[in-house]
């Protein structure tokens, strides 16, 4: 197959771009890189099955030759980014997507949506199944990422049922890794490079929200999984187990081996407004339809990441 991933130069992006080369596919990264970074894909870069195209997806997006396969990533996923650039997010969502989709449509590909689990906003129900449609604040910080991709998902739907476009959704939960940004400001960077620093982690107001954590090579490989399956409607990606904020917090410092201490902090800014107070996927879909569950557990998982961020901020000569 010959693959385009938007937002190849992020995060899971970049990792996505590993595994379509790893399994003899053609990729074409394309990333404004207004978050993502060429280091996150230096080691394909002269590949002969690997190309970068630096190109803001807002704007129309013309590729040479056939396509079997778009994989929309693009996005601003973290809190503190979405709050600084606002009108970005809901561009890249909304404006991004389309020329995405529209993309795909002429080159006749399947299409993926990299959606989340935010369209659930602050959920009323729990574990969140895909059937639930949500708790989200429209005019409230955080809507600006949730509405983008609740939009995205709405016009991905929109292109299927009018052009017979092979869609497919995942709702991917939080997801963390080598590669995620030092200072991205979501909890996984902050809490290891604070317990590794030797600071104090901050836990925002009293650490009582949850979240449960998926590692990046298992998420990868569900959207793998999903699509090359048939499935429309949207799939929930992400790890089931569950803990609260404070209990990360914990976790983390211990197996950092760190002597950091706890601060519960309350943020000046908008961050925590509207921040959902549970958060757990429901994978019966996943694991029913694509036979696809977790497999890296969160301490191996956490080991695998902090051994890298230790790396980045302490690199052996
Ligand atoms: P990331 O910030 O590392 O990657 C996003 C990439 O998109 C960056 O490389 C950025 O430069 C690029 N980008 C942003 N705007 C662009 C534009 N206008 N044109 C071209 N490129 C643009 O984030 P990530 O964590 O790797 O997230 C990847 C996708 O997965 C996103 O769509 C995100 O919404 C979704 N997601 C991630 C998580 C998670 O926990 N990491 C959870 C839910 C959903
Ligand atoms: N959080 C925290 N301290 C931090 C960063 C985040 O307590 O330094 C909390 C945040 O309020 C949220 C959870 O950790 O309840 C996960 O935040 P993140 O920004 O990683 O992503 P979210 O799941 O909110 O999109």
């Amino acid at each position: 197959m010959r693959v385009l991933i938007t937002g190849g130069a992020g995060f899971i992006g970049s990792h996505l771009c590993d595994l379509f080369i790893e399994r003899g596919h053609e990729v074409i990264a394309m990333d404004n890189l207004i978050t993502g970074k060429l280091e996150n894909i230096a080691h394909l870069q002269g590949h002969p099955a690997f190309h970068f195209v630096r190109h803001d997806v807002t704007n129309p997006i013309y590729i040479e030759g056939p396509l079997d396969a778009v994989l929309h990533l693009a996005s601003l996923p973290s809190p503190v980014d979405y709050l600084e650039m606002p009108i970005k997010t809901l561009k890249v969502g909304a404006l991004g997507t389309y020329h995405a989709l529209g993309l795909a449509k002429a080159k006749k590909a399947r299409f993926l949506l990299a959606s989340t689990s935010e369209v659930y906003g602050d959920p009323l129900v729990h574990p969140q199944p895909e059937t639930y449609w949500g708790n989200v604040n429209p005019i409230g910080p955080r809507g600006v990422y949730d509405e983008s991709k609740r939009f995205a998902e709405a016009l991905t739907m929109a292109y299927h049922r009018t052009h017979g476009l092979a869609t497919r959704i995942a709702r991917i939960f939080n997801t963390y890794g080598p590669r995620m940004r030092l200072d991205d400001g979501r909890v996984v960077p902050n809490f290891v490079c604070q317990a590794l620093r030797g600071e104090p982690l901050t836990v925002y107001d009293d650490g009582s929200r949850t979240r449960s954590f998926c590692y990046v090579s298992d998420l990868i490989e569900g959207l793998y999984r999903l699509l090359f399956s048939d499935e429309v409607y949207p799939v929930n990606l992400g790890n089931p187990h569950e803990m609260t904020i404070l209990e990360f917090a914990q976790l983390v410092i211990r197996i950092t081996q760190s002597n950091s201490g706890i601060t519960f902090v309350t943020p000046k800014d908008e961050r925590t407004k509207d921040d959902p107070q549970t958060r757990q996927p429901d994978i019966t879909k996943a694991r029913t339809i694509l036979g696809w569950e977790p497999q890296v557990s969160l301490e191996e998982g956490l080991r695998r990441t902090i051994a890298w961020f230790r790396e980045q901020l302490y690199p052996k000569k």
